[in-house]
């Protein structure tokens, strides 16, 4: 065999898988179709400071756009929740240098091919348009939309879309949420970038076939303190399904958004792609593929479904069941209200 391990996919999960592997000194290749790491962006890269420590992602100052210490939580009919901390309690990462500093730093210079479309995978081998490679075991991190993963049941994926606009930074909150009937099972965000530009989006389960961008625009008259000139978009696809139950299957092991490890409240999947990733590169460096599957279903997989179930309920009936929550929310004692909403 060529490797320990191929990993099909250089995002989060893979990335997180080849520092376990580079950790403990196994061979291993990342293979990925795109040009560059880190581009196109694919995430907002808004992630919860206590999950980010508990987990072992990075926190490093250079690959950080900014510091979240205040959060509103908004519903166009009225209702909000804001809250204030006296630390930081979320960061956003500047993606591109998170991904790079993941492939260069975090573990040392991870082995990554870029360029390389991976196109079958059959046993032991795995054959891209450079040839082919064999190795022991396969890390599927390939995102949400790849051929080789579940089919993605549409009803239960979100369509994601974000420009970064030119705005001033905000005095008030660093993220503000807005759930709202205009994006069914989603919300709109403004979250802070730079000191001259905020990241603004939506996400959306598609009905009668509507464009997230014309969603946001509609949000963004009714909403003028979010209307500034674009700069750059993104687009992509959110499995917001039940977390899968098998991850682990002969000699492969599936991670990330192909298990929909994706915390459906707030539609962030890349905690649970780094430490699905983290947990199969240690499996497999201990020869135990098992060991992954226990981690999931003993870890993983129950915190995945905290949020779903919640998920479920509170878009039970959209709008109006949010404002309920909202309210619920606000009769929480504020020791309990930072506790739940710190921690997400
Ligand atoms: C607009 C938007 C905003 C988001 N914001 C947040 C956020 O603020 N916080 C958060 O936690 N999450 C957020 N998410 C979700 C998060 O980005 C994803 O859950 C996470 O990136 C999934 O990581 P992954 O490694 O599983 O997949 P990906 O990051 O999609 O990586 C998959 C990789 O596999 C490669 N690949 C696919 N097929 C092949 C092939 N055949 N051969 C070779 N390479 C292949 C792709 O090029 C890609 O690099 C957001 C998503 C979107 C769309």
């Amino acid at each position: 065999m060529d490797y320990d391990a191929v990993i099909v996919g250089a995002g989060t999960a893979g990335l997180s898988a080849g520092s376990s592997l580079e950790r403990a000194g196994k061979s291993y290749i990342i293979l990925d179709r795109k040009e560059e790491i880190g581009l196109p962006v694919r995430s907002t890269g808004a992630v919860s400071l206590e999950w980010v420590k508990r987990i072992g992602m990075p926190t490093d100052s250079s690959i950080v756009a900014s510091e979240i210490m205040a959060m509103d939580f908004r519903t166009d009919l009225g209702r909000h929740i804001p809250l204030k901390f006296d630390r930081p309690v979320g960061l956003v990462y500047d993606f591109t240098r998170y991904e790079k500093y993941l492939s260069e730093e975090f573990a040392g210079k991870l082995n990554v091919k870029l360029r390389t479309p991976v196109k079958s995978i059959d046993g032991n081998t795995v054959t891209t348009d450079n040839g082919s490679i064999t190795a022991e075991n396969i890390i599927m991190a390939a995102g949400p939309q790849s051929a080789f993963g579940q089919k993605l049941d549409r009803s239960n994926v979100l369509v994601a879309y974000e420009e970064i606009r030119e705005l001033p930074k905000r005095d008030d909150f660093q993220m503000i949420l807005w759930f709202s009937d205009l994006a069914p099972g989603g919300y709109f965000w403004d979250f802070a970038n730079t000191d001259d530009t905020r990241k603004v989006g939506v996400c959306l389960y598609p009905v009668n076939s509507q464009q997230p961008k014309a969603v946001l625009d509609r949000f963004t008259e009714k909403f003028p303190e979010i209307k500034g000139r674009m700069l750059h978009t993104m687009a992509h696809q959110i499995p917001l399904s039940r977390p899968s139950d098998s991850v682990v299957s002969q000699n492969r092991l599936y991670t990330g958004d192909m298990v929909n490890a994706v915390l459906n409240t707030t539609a962030g999947g890349l905690q649970g792609a780094f430490w699905s990733g983290k947990a199969a590169g240690e499996a497999v460096a201990a020869g135990d593929l098992n060991k992954y599957q226990a981690t999931w279903d003993s870890e993983i997989k129950p915190w995945l479904m905290k949020h779903h179930v919640l998920h479920r309920k509170i878009h039970k009936n959209g709008a109006k069941s949010v404002n309920r929550y909202i309210t619920l929310a606000k009769l929480m004692p504020k020791s309990v209200k930072k506790q739940v909403f710190g921690g997400l």
